[in-house]
C-alpha cells in the first residue's frame, strides 16, 4: 500500500501515520524526520537545510526529492509506504509521479487531513508543552511565530497539491478536527474502501 498524507503543519499527519505504521506494517517516510536526522548528523544536506527549517521555510525541491528518491529504494519501502510531509510543492508531486511511474508503481490513496487553520496555533503550543512535560526535545519550529511562517508556506506552496490529486480522482478528504481516534477510524474506513 502506497499512501500520501496531506494537510497543514499540526493537522495530525504524524500521529495518524504512526498508527497506520502499527496497523499495516508499512514504513512512515517523513521528510521532516529525515531532514531533522540529517541536521542532527551534520550531513551536507543537514547543513544546507537547517537555517531554512529553523525559520519555517521550505527546503529546496532538489534536496527533498533526492532524499525521497533514495529512501523509497530501501528494502522496507518495497512493500509500501506512507509519505508524511511530502509532496509539499507541485514540483515534488510531479517528481514523485515520475519516480513511481519509472518503477511501474502507483499510489493507492492520497489522504488529506482537513482542519480549521485558526485552531492550529493552539494545537502546536500544546504539542510543544506536551513534549516539554514528557522530557522530550521541543522542536524549534513549534514556536508560535515560526509556526505562522510554516502555515504561510503551506498556503502559498502546498495547498495546491491536494487539488492536483483531486483532479485525478485520487484524493480522499478526512475531517481532521474530530477526536484523534475518530480521525483514525475515518482513515481506516477510507483505506478499506
Ligand atoms: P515537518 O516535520 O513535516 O513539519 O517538516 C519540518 C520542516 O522540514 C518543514 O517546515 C520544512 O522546513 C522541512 N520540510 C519537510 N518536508 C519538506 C518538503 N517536502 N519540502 C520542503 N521542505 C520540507
Amino acid at each position: 500500500m502506497r499512501l500520501i498524507f496531506l494537510g497543514p503543519p499540526g493537522a495530525g499527519k504524524g500521529t495518524q501515520a504512526t498508527r497506520i505504521v502499527a496497523k499495516h506494517g508499512i514504513p512512515q517516510l517523513s521528510t521532516g524526520d529525515m531532514l531533522r536526522a540529517a541536521v542532527a548528523a551534520g550531513t551536507p544536506v543537514g547543513l544546507k537545510a537547517k537555517a531554512v527549517m529553523d525559520a519555517g521555510g521550505l527546503v529546496s525541491d532538489e534536496i527533498v526529492i533526492g532524499i525521497v528518491a533514495d529512501r523509497i529504494e530501501e528494502a522496507d519501502a518495497k512493500k509500501g509506504f506512507i509519505l508524511d510531509g511530502f509532496p509539499r510543492t507541485l514540483a515534488q508531486a510531479e517528481a514523485l509521479d515520475s519516480m513511481l511511474a519509472g518503477k511501474g508503481l502507483k499510489l493507492d490513496k492520497v489522504l488529506e487531513l482537513r482542519v480549521d487553520q485558526s485552531k492550529l496555533v493552539d494545537r502546536i503550543v500544546r504539542r510543544a508543552e506536551e513534549a516539554k512535560a514528557a522530557g522530550q526535545p521541543v522542536r524549534k519550529d513549534d514556536d508560535p511565530e515560526v509556526f505562522k511562517t510554516r502555515l504561510e508556506a503551506y498556503n502559498r506552496d502546498t495547498a495546491i497539491v491536494a487539488p492536483y490529486y483531486e483532479k485525478r480522482g485520487q484524493l480522499t478528504p478526512i475531517d481532521g478536527m474530530q477526536p484523534i481516534d475518530d480521525v483514525s477510524s475515518a482513515i481506516e474506513q477510507a483505506l478499506a474502501g
